[in-house]
């Protein structure tokens, strides 16, 4: 794994015509449900003591899941991989049903930390199956947000995953369709999705407000603006990240001449800032801001000590932690109950 904090000194100032300089994008970072789901684990591994169980990654970040791993945490792929009574975290990108049942039958004590924003769509799925419409869920197979929101509603949930599928979709009444979508999608690519749906099923509903959460569109929204004026693009976060990989698709889109993904700055590569003045930066949903700090420090090195911060949003949503944690084991109220933004720059502060 690279080393943190990233080698220094590694990349040269190298003359380019014009001012070298970096955009920064904001948002960028961590959201509300990435910020309280690392706090629940944190807040676990005190509590109750380790290890703590954590199925699946908590978020999708290498360098946060190798953290609280050394604080104790367990990652597993699935819950009967869990000695039976022990403490086990579900993740922000949320379970099915099928999940919450299997750790019950192993007498384990749940924590959820699914985000409430997925959460919201997994009530729209039970709701609109209740009523019978069919489901075309508009998602990437296999992440787990698209199976935990499929488990709500398996039997009426079909996953639309690219335009490409539009033609083959078959459904039994195509005027008593809906469509729902994962968190994390490009937002332009999801609505032409949903174009060629329309022209499919012209009777298709919407659900009652977007799916694609607002950090998501957050995000996009602050990297298009900065692609406009970059030659180069860096996007913080990990491949398994969808909303990181939207980022990097969404600068390419709308100007940037290159864009990388990176996990750490050690990963910026020399031959990248050839001939480029104006360097544009951010990160995923899930990116702790000192990943951040170290490519701009890298960036200094090679001369692109200037930083702008273009800012089109700002974020002041926080999540309450899931129930199980509001309290400590006095029955006192927790300081932290309400949302971890004060958490966050703690863990900035302490690097
Ligand atoms: S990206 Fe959106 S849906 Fe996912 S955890 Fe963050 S706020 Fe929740």
């Amino acid at each position: 794994m690279p080393r943190v904090p990233a080698l220094r000194n590694r990349l040269k100032d190298t003359p380019v015509t014009g001012t070298k300089r970096v955009l920064l994008a904001a948002p960028r970072g961590y959201c509300a449900g990435v910020d309280r789901a690392v706090i629940a684990v944190e807040k676990a591994l005190e509590r109750f003591g380790a290890p703590v169980y954590v199925r699946k990654q908590i978020v999708h970040n290498i360098h946060v899941v190798s953290t609280l791993e050394k604080k104790g945490a367990i990652f597993v792929d699935d819950v009967d991989e869990v000695p039976e009574g022990s403490h086990i975290v579900f993740s922000a990108h949320g379970v099915s049903p099928a999940v919450v049942q299997g750790a019950a039958d192993r007498q384990l004590d749940a924590i959820d930390a699914t985000c409430p924003l997925v959460t919201k769509v997994h009530r729209e799925a039970v709701r609109f199956a209740k009523q019978d419409f069919e489901i075309l869920l508009i998602g990437h197979h296999g992440h787990e947000e698209v199976e935990g929101t499929m488990g709500h509603a398996p039997e009426r949930t079909t996953l639309v995953n690219s335009p490409a599928d539009v033609p083959n979709i078959v459904v039994k009444n195509p005027d008593h369709v809906v469509w729902l979508s994962q968190t994390t999608l490009s937002v332009d690519e999801t609505m032409e999705t949903v174009r060629l749906l329309r022209d499919r099923f012209p009777n298709l509903q919407d659900p009652p407000s977007d799916d694609i959460c607002y950090a998501t569109t957050n995000r996009q929204v602050a990297i298009k603006k900065v692609a406009a004026e970059a030659e180069l693009v860096i996007v913080v976060g990990s491949a398994n990240s969808s909303n990181t990989v939207r980022l990097v698709d969404v600068a390419l889109e709308y100007g940037a001449k290159a864009a990388y993904r990176v996990d750490y700055a050690s990963e910026i590569q020399q031959e990248w800032l050839d001939g480029v003045a104006t360097v544009g930066v951010t990160s995923g949903a899930s990116v702790p801001e000192v990943l951040v700090q170290e490519v701009l420090d890298d960036l200094a090195d090679a001369g692109y000590g200037d930083v702008s911060q273009v800012v089109t949003a700002e974020e002041d949503l926080m999540f309450s932690l899931p129930k199980e944690l509001r309290k400590d084991a006095d029955g006192n109220a927790d300081e932290r109950g309400l949302g971890g933004r004060v958490r966050q720059l703690d863990w900035q502060r302490n690097r």
